[in-house]
């Protein structure tokens, strides 16, 4: 007799579905860093529609995207799914799937029961006006990414999807390996080949942001697959052979450079100056990496505020800056002069179409792109996976979560068409260090600044202390802080007296957006707080200073000094302190940050 749920790993008969499923799920009340918020339950297999398939699941992809669900920002999943009318109180995660059709719709006539099938993320209403005349659905209001914006994703036993979704699995790779590259993948094909007359050429140079990144390593290989010259951006010298590996022609260590961030204001003529010399610097490295004087015709971004104004900078005249993510804000400065005199293009891009799907799961099939999986996880280890990428401690790479597979390496049932060499495994990263460095290293000579003509150090005009708070303080408390002392920002330090972030007066407006003064009040400073102390040390020159604050626009910053190997708050330079010391006026007023 059929059973009404069955174990992991305990496959159903072919196309017998089962009344019950195991599932990963997110619940409102747990909303957290994903080993709090993950968690397997039982619920009911849901039913699908006359254009829709039931997939069992044998691995899923693990993507940042179900991370935010599980933390609840920056939307709650399940609360704008319930606006829209859908009644479940879970969210099932999963944009990344590998599995076998158990059951298909009535108006599904290109798949059958027993195909084994990767699944795109892509979802839209099939019977959209703009769909059924062929526009891109990418465009259309119906669309949706399965298994964050929609709910039975690929973290359960079976999956509801789309029949387009559907398309087929490499059979040379396991269901895991089959499981870990289409999102990524799919994303970094749109973004390299989507956008007419602007799409990567043979022969193009591509400048690849995070080249041993998820989407960086994708795109490194299909830049390389259309006989194109792909340069890759990475963090540390031990990640070069990985990139190289998958084809990239040269690489380049960001540490190397310290001009990141918002362009310097273009009235701000010394920092400019200084952006430039670094820019042009980064520049240089790109010819270098190439072996010879050529631009990227194509910059495929995605780390966003920190690096978009020297994307657009390097960029060849005629080019496209095509960005799918702001990882490391949102704010992107351009310098208008350059985009409109070399008619350069920032194009924005999400996800992919069929037909975009289709045409980078081709290049799987033939062997020309590796899906990169780094690391795959029990079933078990589903909340483990996102933790460690929650942390930034994950692998290079994809990573994958066996589902239904009962071991690993299960699936291979022909030999691969390889074409990409083996890739080396690399322990995890060290996790980023929350502090942003100085914009400029005070220790080097020759920093030029006008703002102003002599050699003031921070030093001399800095307000020793600054108030602080817990990271579980609450925000009426920090705003009692804010008020009595007539201070602009608190810094949230935690046991360890490591300074984890600031809490200013804008941090709080903002929180209160879509808030009553009651939620406001019992949030905490951790909540709400901007996640990177803005600092400079005692011996910064003033002129720097200056220069750092406009290029960031913010009014001070605070001043540290190194202990136990790690930068220490110990008081402010304010804006204020130094529109005194121009106008030679005693100071009498406070840093910011600090007691008056
Ligand atoms: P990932 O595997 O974590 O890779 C991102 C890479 O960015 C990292 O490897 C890192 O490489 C690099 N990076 C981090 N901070 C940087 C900085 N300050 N400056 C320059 N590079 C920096 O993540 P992913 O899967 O590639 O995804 C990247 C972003 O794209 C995420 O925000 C994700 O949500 C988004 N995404 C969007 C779509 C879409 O359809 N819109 C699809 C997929 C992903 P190094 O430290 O080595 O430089």
């Amino acid at each position: 007799m059929a059973k009404t749920l069955y174990d992991i790993g305990d496959a159903p008969p072919l196309g017998e579905v089962p009344e019950k499923m195991h599932a990963w799920l997110v619940r409102q009340d747990r909303f957290g860093e994903p080993t709090q918020a993950w968690k397997q339950e039982v619920i009911d297999v849901p039913e699908i529609g006359d254009d829709e398939v039931l997939v069992y699941v044998m691995a899923a992809g693990i993507n940042y995207n179900n991370v935010w669900a599980g933390l609840g920002v920056p939307i709650d999943v399940i609360g704008a799914r319930q606006r829209a009318g859908e009644p479940e109180d879970f969210h099932v995660g999963g944009s990344d799937a590998s599995g076998i059709v158990y059951k298909v719709g009535a108006n599904v006539s290109d798949l059958s029961v027993g195909d084994e099938v990767v699944v795109h993320c892509g979802i839209w209403d099939v019977n959209a006006p703009s769909v059924v005349d062929g526009d891109d659905p990418m465009f259309d209001p119906s669309f949706r990414i399965w298994g964050y914006e929609t709910n039975y994703g690929s973290f359960a036993q079976f999956t509801k999807v789309q029949s387009h979704q559907c398309l087929p699995r490499p059979k040379h790779l396991s269901w895991e390996a089959s499981a870990s590259y289409m999102l990524v993948g799919a994303t970094a094909y749109r973004m390299l080949l989507g956008w007419e007359e602007r799409s990567l050429r043979e022969g193009d140079v591509a400048l690849i942001w995070g080249g041993a990144g998820g989407l960086g390593s994708m795109a490194i290989q299909i830049a390389a697959a259309i006989g194109a010259d792909p340069v890759a951006v990475v963090s540390s010298d031990d990640k070069a052979p990985y990139c190289e590996a998958l084809g990239a022609r040269g690489v380049i260590n960001r540490r190397n450079f310290d001009h990141w961030g918002m362009l310097p204001h273009w009235k701000d003529r010394a920092g400019y100056a200084e952006w430039l010399k670094g820019v042009r610097s980064f520049g240089k490295a790109v010819w270098e990496a190439l072996g010879e004087k050529r631009n990227p015709r194509i910059v495929f971004e995605h780390p966003g505020e920190n690096t978009i104004p020297t994307s657009m900078f390097v960029c060849e005249t005629g080019g496209m800056v095509v960005v799918c993510a702001g990882t490391t804000g949102y704010n992107a400065t351009v310098d208008l002069r350059y985009l409109w005199m070399r008619q350069k293009r920032l194009q924005g891009s999400h996800f992919a179409n069929d037909d975009q799907a289709r045409g980078f799961n081709d290049l799987v099939l033939e062997g020309k792109v590796d899906p990169c999986m780094s690391r795959a996880f029990t079933c078990a280890e589903l909340p483990d996976a996102h933790q460690l990428m929650y942390e930034n401690r994950h692998p290079h790479g994809n990573m994958a979560v066996l589902i239904g597979a009962p071991e690993f390496d299960l699936g291979i049932h022909a030999e691969g068409p390889r074409t990409v060499a083996a890739l080396a495994q690399d322990e995890p990263s060290e996790p980023e260090v929350v502090y942003l460095p100085p914009l400029q290293d005070p220790q080097q000579p020759g920093v030029s600044s006008v703002l102003v003509e002599d050699d003031t150090r921070v030093a001399a005009l800095l307000h020793p202390g600054v108030i602080t708070c817990a990271p579980a303080s609450t925000v009426a408390e920090v705003a009692k802080l804010l008020v009595g002392y007539r201070i602009h920002a608190v810094v949230v330090m935690d046991d360890d007296d490591h300074a984890v972030g600031v809490v200013s007066q804008t941090d709080v407006v903002l929180a209160r957006q879509g808030r009553g003064a009651d939620e406001l009040s019992s949030l905490s400073a951790a909540e709400i707080m901007t996640p990177a102390l803005i600092h400079c040390t005692a011996e910064t020159r003033v002129s720097e200073a200056v220069t750092d604050m406009t290029r960031r626009g913010i009014h001070r910053l605070i001043v540290t000094e190194e202990r136990e190997g790690r930068p220490f708050p110990i008081g402010v330079i304010s804006m204020t302190d130094i529109i005194r010391k121009l106008v030679k006026e005693p100071s009498t007023g406070n840093g910011g940050l600090v007691a008056g």
